[in-house]
């Protein structure tokens, strides 16, 4: 049996019937409906005023009959009913408080003048239901069997379709058709408390018509979860995002008061430090925090055969680490994950923090009526710092008493060790493209290898580096990132993951990824170089020949090859170094061209030394 909480204002209550505790609050929400306007009245026969939002201010209209409709998202919310929605609760209207919206509306009849002198017919105040980022929460509930909800649905008149039709693809094909990430209730975990829940809906709320900043992190809800070496990353001058509740690093200024950068579209201030970092790594040795990678663990006699069949990759042998996309069904991506083999029975799947509960859930529902695996989701039991650049193996070599020299600590060896004193699992593996090495602590031990990594550190002139260094490094090496370039609106051929599938055994969506090689891709993952000062944020057009043929599905400044680059999936006939693009940024548009081969590194040789 299947259970849908779709309670709208009474989800919260319903989920508590069944040990789930919803972050999605009611909002009072206001807005009013004027008498007949004379312009609006003589407008001719079939001709209607547009919808419109105004920014600044924070209202939108709509003509509603002979008059209009005004509404505003007031810069100071009132959540409603912070206890629960009484059951007596009949969709009522509430007390209308017209001093809360008073600014508003004088910003509302200067745009619109008319506005102003018009009576006012109406006046609404309702609540409706926030989620913290304002979008939906929808799907299986992971770790709940059959618990399905469609909450959090603010604008139900214009989502409803959407989300209905998502919930019954779901439940109907086992996948939904398009990427339904952005409103997969998989993208909260238990960081999304109900007290959270209403700080970060009340944020959303106030900011329905702010301008989110590509470079922006929204204040509301920050250090719900933080690491032990927080504070010392801190003093360093850290500037924090966070991601699935847990602060970490983006960049590191010269101090804690240096620490600010303002909202742009444009390369921020963070532009010349992020350059520094990315130069220590290249030609020495940076660290940083890899707390916010998931970890998940499978041990038992049948682990090893479960995790060849839900992955596309080759298992990796005792010791060793081997990449693997995992696929849905319909041989859609479903993850790219970095497999471990501790021994016989026990494995261990690096991935993406942000996906570590769609993962779950993913795993749980294939492991029901299977007896001997036991998987745990690890992710807050591993805190890490990894080391990177031509110098990380001395570093390395000071930290432990194993022989790390290259041929007894190969390229994607792992490691269950002592470094810094403390245990760890160690891997040889880098981000970055350089010699480097991720380390795994339980968080109780992760100050003490901060800090042993400090002080032997000292004289090798160790440099901290943030999540932007590293993703400049990463497209510099053509390679992709999860929720970006590689999510579930692409296949397995067209993103390149192809390359490490193991085509030999059964794997889920083998069938369809096999049909789809015989035919070939139509398009695929490519990076192209673009001419511009200004560098993408994602979701911009690629033109050919005057005529829109992808968007950007990642991109950024490459420190080290001093080039703007981004990804995009091309048509295949049109991967050539000659083909001619411009990617609109901005209103404007910026020739481009296709990067055939990594800019840097391109044979992989710095990383295997
Ligand atoms: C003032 C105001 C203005 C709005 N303006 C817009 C707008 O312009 N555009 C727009 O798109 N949206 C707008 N909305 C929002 C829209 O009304 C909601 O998004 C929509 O109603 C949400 O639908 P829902 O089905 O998720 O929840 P609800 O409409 O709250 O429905 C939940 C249902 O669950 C039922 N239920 C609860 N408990 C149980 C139970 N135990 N068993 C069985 N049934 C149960 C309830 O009776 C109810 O029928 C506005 C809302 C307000 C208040």
């Amino acid at each position: 049996e299947h259970i849908v909480n779709a309670g709208g204002l009474w989800a919260r209550e319903l989920g508590r019937m069944s040990g789930i505790h919803l972050p999605v609050v009611p909002m009072e929400h206001h807005y009013l409906i004027t008498d007949e306007i004379d312009q609006i009245a003589s407008l001719p026969e079939g001709q209607r005023l547009p919808s419109c939002i105004d920014f600044e201010a924070n209202i939108y209209t709509r003509q509603e009959s002979t008059g209009m409709l005004l509404g505003t998202y007031e810069p100071r919310s009132t959540p409603w009913s912070l206890d629960g929605t009484p059951q007596t609760f009949g969709h009522d209207l509430l007390e209308p408080d017209l001093d809360r919206i008073a600014d508003r509306l004088e910003l509302a009849f200067e745009r619109i003048p008319a506005l102003g002198t018009a009576g006012i017919k109406n006046t609404i105040n309702g609540p409706f239901v926030f989620s913290p980022d304002g979008n939906p929460m929808v799907g299986p509930v992971p770790g709940i069997k059959n618990y399905w909800t469609a909450v959090g649905v603010m604008a139900g008149f214009c989502q409803a379709g959407g989300v209905g039709k998502t919930l019954a693809e779901w439940m109907i094909e086992g996948e939904p058709s398009v990427d339904v990430w952005a409103m997969d209730i998989a993208r909260f975990g238990d960081f999304a408390t109900p007290q959270w829940g209403v700080i970060k809906s009340s944020e959303n709320y106030e900011r329905r018509f702010v301008m989110t900043f590509p470079n922006e992190t929204l204040p509301k809800g920050r250090r719900q979860k933080t690491t032990s070496i927080y504070d010392r990353l801190t003093q360093k001058g850290a500037v924090w995002q966070d991601t699935f509740g847990l602060e970490n690093a983006l960049w590191f200024a010269d101090s804690p008061e240096d620490a600010y950068e303002d909202p742009t579209f444009h390369r921020s201030r963070s532009h010349d430090y992020v350059a520094k970092e990315v130069k220590a790594v290249r030609e020495n040795l940076g660290a940083s925090e890899v707390a916010s990678f998931a970890n998940h663990k499978f041990t038992g006699s049948g682990a090893r055969a479960f995790l060849d069949r839900i992955l596309a990759g080759h298992m990796p042998e005792h010791g060793r680490v081997n990449l693997s996309p995992m696929l849905l069904e319909s041989g859609k991506l479903n993850g790219d994950l970095t497999v471990a083999c501790i021994d016989d029975e026990t494995y261990y799947l690096f991935g993406s923090s942000v996906a570590q509960n769609m993962h779950l859930r993913w795993f749980e529902k294939h492991l029901e009526g299977v007896d001997d695996v036991i998987y745990k989701n690890m992710t807050d039991d591993f805190h890490g710092i990894a080391i990177s650049g031509p110098n990380s193996r001395e570093l390395l070599s000071r930290l432990t008493r194993e022989d790390v020299s290259s041929d007894a600590f190969k390229f994607r060896d792992i490691r269950d060790t002592f470094i810094g004193g403390v245990p760890a699992l160690c891997v040889r593996l880098s981000f970055t493209g350089e010699l480097g090495y991720e380390i795994y602590v339980a968080p109780q031990y992760q100050l003490k290898l901060f800090e042993e990594i400090e002080e032997v550190g000292k004289d090798l002139d160790v440099k901290w580096f943030g999540g932007r260094a590293l993703m400049s490094m990463r497209l510099e090496k053509s390679w992709g990132a999860w929720t970006l370039d590689f999510r579930p609106d692409f296949t397995l051929m067209e993103s390149g993951l192809d390359f490490f599938v193991n085509w030999n055994k059964d794997f889920i969506g083998k069938d369809a990824a096999l049909e789809e090689k015989k035919n070939g891709p139509s398009k695929h993952l490519s990076v192209i170089e673009i001419e511009t000062e200004t560098d993408v944020s994602g979701d911009e057009a690629v033109m050919h020949n005057g005529k829109c043929i992808s968007y950007i599905t990642s991109g950024g400044y490459g420190h080290s090859v001093e080039k703007s680059l981004a990804m995009t999936y091309l048509p295949v006939e049109l991967i050539d170094e000659d083909t001619e693009l411009e990617v609109e940024i901005l209103g404007e548009f910026h020739q481009a061209s296709v990067v055939m081969k990594p800019l840097y590194d391109p044979s992989g040789s710095k990383m295997r030394e």
